[in-house]
């Protein structure tokens, strides 16, 4: 960031008087920049045996695997924004369940969360975002060419605990 978004006078990385970090603030309006994780809002469509996932046409990871998941808008809750991204992306209107995994990434300040999903019927279709979308059985999972760590580690939990018969929501820091 070097402008205001208000006044357009050049900004300062500072740490504001009564904070303790750095922050932007506007050099002619005072104004304060703060910035914070974004949260990724996603679903783990399951139709029987299979779950559903989305190879990316947009980067990053471009061709790689992915749950459906994006980035939540303002006025949503997380179960609108995971099901708003499912759609979007895989044509699949599945019954949300309950939250899987919250996923912390302090680096990447972003926090991601994946809610299981029924699909009732096996319909779904490429989005915009994706060049294809399949139902895939664990066996057949292309475990390399997954897009995310958060959606590596989701996908395998979710194997782990289904094969336990347990139901359990998953805190994963990265
Ligand atoms: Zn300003």
């Amino acid at each position: 960031m070097k402008f205001c978004g208000h006044c357009s006078a050049p900004v300062s990385l500072v740490i504001p008087q009564g904070d303790n970090r750095h922050r932007y603030v506007c050099d002619k309006c005072d104004f304060i920049f703060y910035e914070n994780p974004r949260i990724i809002a996603g679903t783990i469509p399951v139709f029987g045996s299979k779950v559903l996932l989305c190879k990316r046409a947009i980067e990053p990871r471009l061709g790689y695997w992915t749950l459906p998941a994006g980035f939540m808008e303002n006025g949503e809750t997380t179960q609108q924004a995971a099901l708003r991204e499912t759609y979007e992306e895989a044509y699949a209107s599945p019954e949300l369940g309950p939250l899987f995994s919250v996923c912390n990434l302090p680096k990447g300040n972003q926090v991601h969360v994946f809610y299981l999903a029924h699909m009732t019927v096996a319909e779904y279709g490429s989005g915009p975002e994706s060049l294809e979308v399949k139902l895939y059985d664990e066996a057949d999972i292309p475990w390399d060419d997954i897009a995310f760590g958060t959606v590596t580690q989701t996908l395998k939990r979710f194997f782990e605990d289904r094969k336990q018969g347990i139901e359990q929501l998953h805190h994963i820091d990265f």
